[in-house]
C-alpha cells in the first residue's frame, strides 16, 4: 500500500473524472451527452476481451510492439554513474508513441459506428498518427490545426494530405493548438451523429485523460516485463518528457504503486522558466485553471488568459498538462523538472554520437535530465527513460540552431 491516505495511486479518476482537485468535466450542455455516451462505450470496451484482442493484434502487426528496451551502454559509460535504459517507442510505426492511443480510440470509434474522425494537432504528430489509422480503416479524417502551425509544419501537413486527411487551418483566437482544440470541440457538437473526436494527449474532459492513459500504459507494462527479464527487478527511476503528458503517463502509471520507483516528468523549459514565459513548463511555471474541459495547471497571465508556450520542440508546447500529472505533482508521488532548449540540444547531439539514435527533441529533454542526474548515482541504480519519438522530423530545426547551412550540401 502506498501510504495511509491512498490504497492505490492507480485507481483514479473518481466517477466525476477527478484526480484530487484536478480533471473533471467542464463542458457545455450540448457536449455533455456526447461525452457521457463516449464514457459509457469506453467502460464497456475496456472490459471486453475482443476489444483488447483487436488492439493487441494491431499493436503487434501494424505498430511493431513490443518496442525494445535498450541498454544504452556507451551513454552509461560516458555519464559514469547510473545504468541507463531506453524504452524504444520511437521505433513504432509513424515514429512516436502517439499511435498507441490513436489505435485505441479509432477501434472504439468503429465499435460506436462512427466513420468520421476529427482531431486537433499542434506540431502535426497526432494529426499524422490519426490520418494513418484512418487511412488503414478507410475512415474520413479531418484535422484542425492552427494556421501558424500549418505554415511551420509543412512536412507533416503534406504527410496528412498524402494519407487522405483534410486539414482545416484554424484562424480563430490566435490560431494556435489551443484554438484548434476549441474548433474541434465545436465540430463535434455540430456533427454528433457520425463523428468521433480523437484527442492526442491525456487532456480534455473525462473520460479522455483516463482513456488515453490506459492506451499508452502499454509502454509501462512492457517495461515491467522487459526490465524484469533483463535485470530481475524494476528500474529505480523513470524519466519521460511532458507536453500534455501522454507518453509519460503511459510509462509511469503501471509503476505508481511501486513505491521504490522514483518518477520524474520533464517539462520544456524553453529559454528558461522565468516570468518572461518563454517556456512550456505548466507545472513548474503555471497555475491551476480550466482549459479544454478539465482543471489543471496552465500557462496563464495575471488575468487568466492562456499563454502560448515556447519551446524548440513543437510537440511540447501544449499550454496545459494532463490533470493526473497535476495531481501526482500535488501529492508528491511524481517529481517534475524542466530542461531548457540548449540542454535538450546538447542531449540530442550526445544521443546521436554515442548511441546511433537520432532522438526527437521531445525525448531529448528527458535525456538531458538523465545526463544531469546519472553521474551522481551509483552504478547499480537503473534509470529507464522513454525514447518516445524519433528525430527525423527535427533535423531542420536542429540544423538551424547549430548554424548548419543545409543549402551548402546541395
Ligand atoms: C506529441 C509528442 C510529445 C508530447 O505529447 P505527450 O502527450 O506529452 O506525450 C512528446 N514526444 C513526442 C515524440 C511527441 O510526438
Amino acid at each position: 500500500m502506498p501510504n495511509e491516505l491512498f490504497n492505490s495511486y492507480m485507481t483514479g479518476p473518481d466517477e466525476t473524472g477527478r484526480f484530487g482537485k484536478f480533471g473533471g468535466r467542464f463542458v457545455s450542455e450540448t457536449l455533455m451527452p456526447l461525452i457521457l455516451e463516449l464514457e459509457r462505450q469506453y467502460e464497456v470496451a475496456k472490459t471486453d476481451q475482443s476489444f483488447w484482442a483487436e488492439m493487441n493484434d494491431l499493436w503487434t502487426h501494424y505498430v511493431g510492439r513490443p518496442s525494445p528496451l535498450y541498454s544504452a551502454e556507451r551513454l552509461t559509460n560516458h555519464l559514469g554513474g547510473a545504468k541507463v535504459y531506453m524504452k524504444r517507442d520511437e521505433l513504432n510505426h509513424t515514429g512516436a508513441h502517439k499511435i498507441n492511443n490513436v489505435l485505441g480510440q479509432i477501434i472504439l470509434a468503429r465499435r460506436m459506428g462512427k466513420n468520421r474522425i476529427i482531431a486537433e494537432t499542434g506540431a502535426g504528430q497526432h494529426g499524422v498518427a490519426t490520418a494513418t489509422v484512418c487511412a488503414k480503416f478507410g475512415l474520413k479524417c479531418v484535422v484542425y490545426m492552427g494556421a501558424h502551425d500549418v505554415e511551420r509544419q509543412a512536412p507533416n501537413v503534406f504527410r496528412m494530405r498524402l494519407l487522405g486527411a483534410e486539414i482545416v487551418p484554424v484562424t480563430s483566437g490566435r490560431g494556435t493548438l489551443k484554438d484548434a482544440m476549441n474548433d474541434a470541440l465545436r465540430d463535434w457538437v455540430t456533427n454528433v451523429r457520425d463523428t468521433f473526436y480523437c484527442i492526442g494527449t491525456v487532456a480534455g474532459p473525462h473520460p479522455y485523460p483516463a482513456m488515453v492513459r490506459d492506451f499508452q500504459s502499454i509502454i509501462g507494462k512492457e517495461v515491467k516485463d522487459q526490465m524484469s527479464a533483463a535485470e530481475g527487478r524494476y528500474p529505480d527511476t523513470l524519466i519521460a518528457a511532458i507536453g500534455g503528458g501522454s507518453n509519460a503517463m503511459g510509462l509511469f502509471h503501471p509503476f505508481l504503486d511501486d513505491m521504490k520507483v522514483n518518477i520524474i516528468g520533464v517539462e520544456a523549459g524553453g529559454k528558461g522558466v522565468t516570468d518572461k514565459m518563454e517556456h512550456c513548463a505548466s507545472l513548474t511555471g503555471g497555475r491551476p485553471g480550466v482549459l479544454h474541459g478539465n482543471r489543471t495547471y496552465l500557462l496563464q497571465d495575471d488575468d487568466g488568459q492562456i499563454l502560448e508556450g515556447f519551446s524548440i520542440s513543437a510537440g511540447l508546447d501544449y499550454p496545459g498538462i494532463g490533470p493526473e500529472h497535476a495531481w501526482l505533482h500535488d501529492i508528491g508521488r511524481a517529481k517534475y523538472v524542466s530542461i531548457t532548449d540548449n540542454e535538450a540540444l546538447e542531449a540530442f547531439q550526445l544521443c546521436c554520437e554515442l548511441e546511433g539514435i537520432i532522438p526527437a527533441l521531445e525525448p531529448s529533454h528527458a535525456m538531458a535530465h538523465v545526463m544531469k542526474i546519472a553521474p551522481d548515482l551509483p552504478k547499480d541504480h537503473i534509470i529507464c527513460m522513454n525514447m518516445c519519438g524519433r528525430g527525423d522530423k527535427d533535423i531542420f530545426t536542429v540544423a538551424k540552431h547549430l548554424n548548419f547551412d543545409m543549402g551548402t550540401l546541395s
